[in-house]
């Protein structure tokens, strides 16, 4: 359960945010000092860290009048973001338009679907690359019909993290915290979330965790050399340092994390966790380390090998 103060909620768009903190006693022990803890964004009711996103996009876009009158919002996304989108489009009657590769697994196409999404297929052979210029064609072909958020630019993204993730770390470790390590994206998270705490405490480090490699198989993250860079990375003031890690230490991470302390998590979440043990190790005893499970590791049961090298 989500730590919401009053039980009683009007909608699934009230679910969102306040997740826990899990401190995680099994790493800190292999740290050899220091705290660490997670937030744990599996707990969202999409099932992981772009709930807040999605809810943030659609809410800022309803307000400023870009969403609503039956326009459909389309994006390109096939992974936990395309799963908000839908779940937040059922419950707020927006219809929902998803591009994504003809070959994506069958548990993705389910998950959208069930929750009413109309999915459209770019060429199995193109990839992400392929569904993003699908649905840039489709929406310069009508524009006015649709409302194509595009997470990598949109503000509202980070500001969802400023507004959430960040204040709710504050209220629950409040100047104890020391260091904030989170993998990147869109950036969303490690920009929303650092600008708050550095705003709180400049002293408070900043740590982005990215793959080491072009080819990785951490699902969720970018690798930014090699990758178009979102417009939302703005990381001067914010980011501290940047972390490059291999896909067998998280994977490791991930993998240990679930036997030792029962917390079933993705491998997005293991780089995390594995970012987190290194700081904290470098640290010292008086660190206080704040990370992210971004999901759930059911997620990823039988991911289809090309998906390790998706981008989304
Ligand atoms: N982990 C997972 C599993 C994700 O889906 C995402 C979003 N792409 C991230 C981490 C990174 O979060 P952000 O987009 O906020 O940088």
């Amino acid at each position: 359960m989500s730590l919401h103060s009053n039980q009683r909620v009007e909608s699934v768009l009230d679910l969102v945010g306040n997740t826990p903190l899990i401190r995680l006693r099994s790493v800190e022990a292999r740290a050899g000092g220091g705290e660490i803890w997670a937030k744990c964004e599996f707990e969202n009711p999409g099932g992981s860290v772009k709930d807040r996103a999605a809810r943030q996009i659609i809410l800022d876009a309803l307000s400023e009048g870009r969403l609503g009158a039956g326009k459909i919002l389309i994006d390109s996304t096939s992974g936990n973001t395309g799963v908000a989108y839908s779940m937040l489009g059922a419950a707020l009657a927006i219809p929902v338009h998803l591009v994504m590769p003809a070959n994506v697994s069958l548990a993705r196409k389910n998950i959208t679907q069930a929750y009413g999404t109309k999915l459209i297929y770019s060429s199995e052979f193109e990839g992400s690359d392929g569904a993003i210029r699908m649905v840039r064609e489709i929406v310069a072909a009508d524009p006015d019909k649709y409302f194509f958020p595009d997470q990598y630019s949109n503000d509202s993204n980070p500001r969802a993290h400023y507004l959430g993730t960040g204040v709710e770390i504050l209220e629950a470790l409040g100047s104890r915290v020391t260091h904030f390590v989170t993998g990147i994206g869109t950036t969303g998270t490690v920009m929303g979330t650092g600008r708050r705490l550095k705003e709180f405490d400049p002293n408070i480090e900043v740590v982005a965790v990215e793959p080491d490699d072009s080819f990785h198989g951490l699902e969720g993250l970018k690798h930014l050399e090699s990758s178009i860079v979102p417009q939302i990375w703005q990381p001067e003031g914010v980011i501290d340092r940047m972390l490059p890690m291999p896909t067998d230490e998280a994977w490791d991470a991930a993998d240990m994390l679930v036997k030792q302390e029962g917390i079933f998590i993705g491998h997005s979440a293991g780089a995390n966790v594995a970012g987190a043990c290194r700081v904290a190790r470098e640290a010292g005893p008086d660190a206080v380390v704040v990370t992210i499970l971004p999901d759930r590791g059911d997620r990823y049961f039988q991911p289809m090998r090309w998906e390790r090298h998706y981008l989304w």
